[in-house]
């Protein structure tokens, strides 16, 4: 595990189990009051009592470390004032319902990524990744300098709830198969755990898309419930035992070329905050950012490496045409979505008409020198 080595971790002892009842049904907690916004008054005394809810199992390497790292960040640099507790996936609610909660006010905060939100609003999955679409860099560029954040936000403001980029997985790795993928005839009726935009561009190419969560994950491969399963890169597939399970590992993620993170906040409080506690929580995401990104590149390369020489795991590219055969499968996928909702159309668009400046820019430099 890695921890801020640089900082001792905080952990307030005295939040209980009635300040998490109070979350649940009257959804406040702590000492907050209305605070005029876009006033200059500082309060200073005041301490802000926040709490964070995650789409991660305790324990899960890098993706929980980074939100708990975020909320001890945030309470050193402010001195206490914003005091944020940090829950992991089902310990206050369900993983999946870190948006609702986050939306109705019942808690504060919300640490995850933008697809888990597909089924409320499909055109979150572009704040996430896109199979065959931009990676961190590009992805990043656009949300950061492109428009892309004001249009996340844009998609979210319904919902009473503000997005900020808090890190992301770098490229994924394509999955765990127990038979051999030499031609997209290979995926037709093959059973595989793989969720969003993926999932739904290996049902065109005639595969059969399966969701589970990570409990399930392992058995189900192991019993040939399901025939393959992606998870994530080599950190968290060598954690989950899917070495065990399966025998040909596939790269790369095609599917998951650069999954961002979100860091999702109640809005009427963040216009609560004072402007230097808002200042904090930004900064503090970028910095969480960083280090996520840092942390998964350096822990997958040492995976890898463990899995290739110890394990004995086969490490296989998937083949060039199959390569271009789904890419193909993709931009169908795609259009076939924006024609069935337009506000997943309008961030399509958007989405391309950055990656068209962008991609020649990314040729000259990445693609080049072979990267
Ligand atoms: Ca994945």
């Amino acid at each position: 595990m890695l921890k801020n080595t640089n900082t001792p971790l905080i952990i307030p002892a005295a939040r209980g189990s009635l300040c998490l009842l109070l979350a649940l049904f009257l959804g406040a907690c702590g000492t907050d009051a209305p605070v005029e916004s876009g006033t200059a008054v500082i309060d200073t005394g005041k301490i802000h009592r926040w709490k964070m809810v995650t789409t991660w199992p305790a324990n899960f390497p890098v993706f929980q470390e980074a939100p708990e790292m975020f909320a001890e960040n945030v309470r050193i640099m402010s001195n206490g004032r914003l005091d944020i507790n940090v829950f992991a996936g089902g310990e206050l609610v369900p993983a999946l319902q870190v948006f609702d909660a986050v939306s109705q006010g019942a808690v504060e905060m919300g640490h995850g990524s933008a697809y888990y939100w597909a089924g409320k609003v499909p055109a979150a999955q572009f704040f996430s990744t896109v199979p065959f679409g931009m990676e961190q860099k590009g992805v990043e560029a656009w949300l950061y300098h492109g428009g892309g954040l004001e249009l996340w936000n844009e998609l979210y403001e319904p919902f009473n709830v503000i997005a900020l980029p808090i890190g992301n997985s770098g490229v994924q790795m394509g999955g765990w198969f127990n038979k051999k993928i030499e031609t997209i005839a290979d995926l037709k009726g093959l059973r595989m755990r793989i969720p969003g935009l993926g999932g739904k561009v290996l049902d065109r190419a005639g595969g059969n898309p399966i969701l589970m969560s990570a409990g399930e994950v392992y058995t189900a491969l192991e019993r040939g419930t399901i025939d393959a399963t992606e998870w994530v890169g080599p950190l968290h597939d060598l954690r989950l035992g899917l070495n065990r399970a399966a025998r040909y590992y596939y790269y790369p993620g095609w599917h998951e070329p650069g999954t961002e993170l979100e860091l999702l906040v109640n809005k009427a409080r963040w216009e609560g905050l004072p402007a230097d506690l808002q200042q904090i929580v930004k900064q503090a995401a970028a910095a969480t950012s960083a280090w996520t990104f840092s942390a998964l590149e350096y822990l997958n390369s040492q995976a890898l490496k463990e899995l290739s020489t110890k394990k004995n795991v086969q490490v296989l590219p998937f083949p060039a045409e199959v390569m271009e055969e789904l890419r193909v499968i993709t931009r169908q996928t795609l259009e076939g979505e924006a024609e069935k909702d337009p506000e997943f159309k309008r961030v399509y668009e958007a989405y391309l008409a950055f990656q068209e400046t962008y991609q020649p820019w990314h040729r000259l430099t990445s693609e080049a020198l072979g990267k």
